[in-house]
């Protein structure tokens, strides 16, 4: 089990710009301090390298890595109305994107099986030629890019379980066949895409899947939809590799969000991908993405560590009858479940 960190990412700041911003460093000093506290549940510790340009670019314009580059380079500045970079966060976002990279190549040289990536700035909203939502560069896209076309891997699983929709790593596999992206976010609230009806174009067609749920949604209905959805079309696409963007704002604590989530919850999603990798003989690597309340955010991430670490069982949860059926009809259409 292998954690990705660094420096840098304490760096990165938007109350510099936005008093009360929620995307604080404090979000990962609260992470390590749960953490160091629990000897590190066993992880082993690594830095993350900083991402070559030429990396980012797997996913983005060479434009918007300039872009970004000489925006913070010249003192930071605003990218939209809640997206603000400061001098540090280039850096901080090279190292973001080089955990998720360095990760996966780890992951996939057979020296670990199971990795989590924790570094801001975060990345599913950061679109081929724009930041938003937090996001710079999309640090679990870049990663996915790489696995495939220098790491030997013919198709990737992206599991996107942060509340909101990961619509950047939507957009960038959109129309592709070799990337399955199965997002499960709160419907109504930002970045606003992600429509149930929405299963990607051309190639890519059934292998985009979005499962929007309502606010206030439960674990219960969450599960359900891991369990009865999410895990056996994965199974039908035979993945080489599982990738998830794990935010942590479902949690019933999160200021931008309304589902209720509990860490435990977390944990759950944890027993069941490590058991879905396990079960496959792939690997497993995990990506930060959201999670606004710092005390929620690190319980919520010791508890899916020690679950991917091998805490814990996976419990099977019952079909919620209505919205699994809703959202069933559509994805049958495109796979067996
Ligand atoms: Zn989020």
């Amino acid at each position: 089990m292998l954690y990705f960190s660094h420096p840098a990412s304490l760096e990165h700041d938007p109350r510099a710009h936005m008093p009360g911003h929620p995307d604080t460093p404090e979000r990962l000093v609260a992470i390590e301090r749960v953490l160091a506290d629990r000897d590190w549940l066993g992880w082993e510790r690594r830095e993350a390298p900083a991402a070559a340009e030429r990396e980012l670019e797997l996913i983005h314009s060479a434009g918007h890595v300039e872009a970004i580059r000489e925006l913070c380079l010249s003192g930071g500045g605003p990218i939209d109305a809640d997206t603000f970079v400061g001098e540090a966060s280039y850096r901080a976002a090279l190292h973001a994107a080089g955990g998720a990279c360095a990760m996966t190549r780890s992951l996939l040289g057979g020296d670990q099986r199971v990795g989590f990536s924790a570094l801001r700035p975060s990345g599913h909203h950061a679109e081929r030629d724009r930041g938003m939502g937090f996001c710079l560069f999309d640090n679990i896209a870049v990663a996915a890019e790489l696995a495939i076309r220098e790491l030997g891997v013919e198709r990737v699983f992206i599991f996107d379980w942060d509340v909101h929709h990961g619509n950047g790593t939507a957009e960038a596999f959109r129309r592709r066949s070799d990337v399955l992206f199965v997002s499960i976010h709160q419907a109504g609230i930002f970045p606003g895409t992600g429509p149930s009806g929405d299963f990607g174009s051309g190639e890519g067609e059934g292998y985009t899947i979005n499962l929007p749920v309502p606010g206030g949604s439960d674990e219960e209905l969450w599960l359900s939809l891991v369990e009865h959805i999410v895990l056996p079309v994965a199974s039908s696409f035979t993945p080489g590799l599982i990738l998830v963007s794990a935010g942590f704002d479902a949690h019933r604590a999160d200021p931008l969000a309304t589902c209720t989530l509990e860490a435990g919850s977390f944990a759950q999603m944890g027993c069941h991908l490590r058991d879905f990798a396990a079960e496959l003989g792939i690997p497993l690597g995990v990506v930060l993405e959201g999670g606004y309340e710092p005390v929620a955010l690190a319980e919520s991430v010791a508890a899916t560590l020690a679950a991917l670490g091998g805490e814990g069982e996976a419990i099977s949860a019952a079909p919620e009858p209505l919205l699994t059926s809703r959202a069933a009809v559509g994805v049958s259409r495109h796979w067996r479940l």
